[in-house]
């Protein structure tokens, strides 16, 4: 069941960690926020113009993780994790400050997220939680990559299909989610992988260079270079889901539709997300005004639109 109000976390909480891509310590503090304020990530190693609302019009690169720029050319990457905890655990107002370029990667899931938002507990604010209808089917292909969402009443559900041809131990790898369920603890402890083949080309790109077995899956042939293996069977497409899940929360609401998507990835999900929101016709955005009716009231388009600023 879906809360009808929009929530930001009881305190103010502290962690640090390594950026996956940069390599370095990142301290963030998150700090609640009032209503209809959004997810803003804010650079306090940055005097002026620091703040990057966290919605898809601001991702400036979707290369191995999701990056958002503002107009002054302030950047945070690697906001996907943490941004799919808070789609999990219901913040929709919150600010992340943090002194470095990155998102620590933590243990390459989004456990320490979910757990550190969940120990700080949520507050529940005025504001009504706001909510994308998705009205038709709309769909996207890229080559051997496909997405597409329909209309699904009250859910967010995700059918992802993983092809991973050049591992044998990966290979195809299907699963549905749907969002709604109670125990969605696959997903969210699911690690970010790669193939011990393609960490030198990711590296000589300036990626990865705090990647380590601690924060990710590396596969070499049949083999889990990892000591303990998987922490699931299906933790590498149930890790795209959790990708993609983040990456929707960039639609600054909460979508309810059917995605399915084929070999997909942040830079696939982010046109997805333009390509869904260009068109009118596609979606409505509502807030409910109880969760056990379907009484709906349609927000006036100046509203929709500030929704996407
Ligand atoms: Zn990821």
């Amino acid at each position: 069941m879906w809360d009808v109000n929009q929530k930001t976390l009881n305190s103010e909480v502290n962690f640090s960690g390594i950026g996956l891509h940069s390599g370095e310590t990142v301290d963030v503090t998150i700090v609640p926020s009032n209503s209809n304020s959004g997810i803003i990530f804010k650079r306090s190693d940055i005097d002026k113009n620091n703040e990057i609302s966290a919605n898809f019009k601001n991702v400036s690169s979707a290369k191995l993780c999701t990056k958002i720029q503002n107009e002054f050319g302030v950047s945070v990457s690697t906001i996907e994790h943490l941004m799919a905890a808070f789609y999990i655990c219901g913040v929709d107002n919150i600010v992340v400050s943090l002194n470095g370029p990155e998102v620590p990667i933590m243990d390459g899931s989004a456990k320490d997220f979910v757990k550190i938002i969940k120990n700080c507990g949520l507050k529940k604010l005025e504001g009504k939680r706001k909510f994308v209808k998705i009205k038709k089917t709309v769909k996207l292909k890229e080559g051997d990559k496909f997405i597409s969402i329909s209309p699904a009443d009250d859910n967010f559900k995700v059918k992802f299909t993983l092809h991973y041809e050049n591992s044998p131990l990966i290979q195809n790898q299907i699963n549905k989610i749907n969002f709604q369920e109670k125990n969605l603890s696959e997903v969210i402890n699911a690690r970010t992988f790669c193939l011990h083949e393609d960490i030198e080309a990711i590296k000589s790109i300036g990626l990865a260079k705090g990647g380590s077995l601690e924060n990710a899956i590396v596969v070499q042939g049949n083999k889990i270079l990892n000591q303990n293996g998987l922490r699931s069977k299906k933790e590498f497409v149930n890790h795209k889901i959790l990708d993609l899940a983040g990456d929707f929360m960039l639609s600054g609401a909460r979508v309810l539709g059917s995605v399915e998507c084929i070999h997909g990835g942040h830079a696939l999900t982010n046109q997805f997300l333009h390509e869904i929101f260009s068109d009118k016709s596609n979606f409505e955005i509502f807030e409910k005004r109880s969760s056990n009716t379907n009484v709906r009231k349609i927000v006036p388009i100046n509203k929709r639109l500030a929704i996407n600023a």
